[in-house]
């Protein structure tokens, strides 16, 4: 784990502006899981103290390897005001966010992400690392642009995903 911009707290122990903007990603989690060809990965972006963008993984409902929840809330939120950036928003997630999503949120302007899961409570395949760690090069990186929280509700966040020591074949790993 690293340490460039990432702090995490104990599951629940985190201001409860977070804990109940990470309760309404959960609920995102939960629809995820019941909708046909979506994810439980829950996400809400806040600007200015109101939702702007929230939803849940979509890549197979839309045969779009990029629809992750963090990427579909990014392009509600912009089309919601109008505009191309989010300076000073907040990303919350239920699952650490990838390099994809990382490097999105840099675009977007995102100043802070706060998310649930990390990448020590589920199994690795949610994530693309290979001899490196893309998200830690890139927390590395734009330090001085994005902040990251970790740990937010972890413990209600982390069931929705397979767990880091079950077995999964090498067919059914979302990243191979
Ligand atoms: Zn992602």
């Amino acid at each position: 784990m690293n340490d460039f911009a990432v702090a995490s707290v104990a599951s629940g122990d985190a201001d409860p502006a977070d804990i109940g903007y990470m309760q309404r990603a959960l609920g995102w989690a939960k629809k995820g899981e019941a909708a046909d060809g979506a994810s439980p990965i829950g996400c809400v972006i806040v600007l200015d103290g109101k939702i702007v963008g929230e939803g849940y993984n979509e890549t197979e409902m839309r045969h779009d390897p990029t629809a992750h929840a963090e990427i579909v809330s990014i392009r509600r939120a912009c089309e919601s005001l109008g505009q191309d950036e989010l300076r000073g928003a907040t990303l919350y997630t239920t699952l650490q966010p990838c390099g994809m999503c990382s490097m999105a949120s840099i675009w977007a302007k995102i100043g802070r992400i706060v998310y649930g899961a990390g990448r020590e409570d589920v199994h690795e395949m949610y994530f693309e690392e290979r001899d490196r760690s893309t998200v830690d090069y890139i927390l590395d990186a734009y330090k001085d642009d994005i902040t990251l929280l970790g740990g937010v509700l972890a413990d209600e966040c982390a069931p929705f995903y397979v767990g880091p020591d079950e077995v999964v074949p090498i067919q059914d790993q979302v990243n191979r």
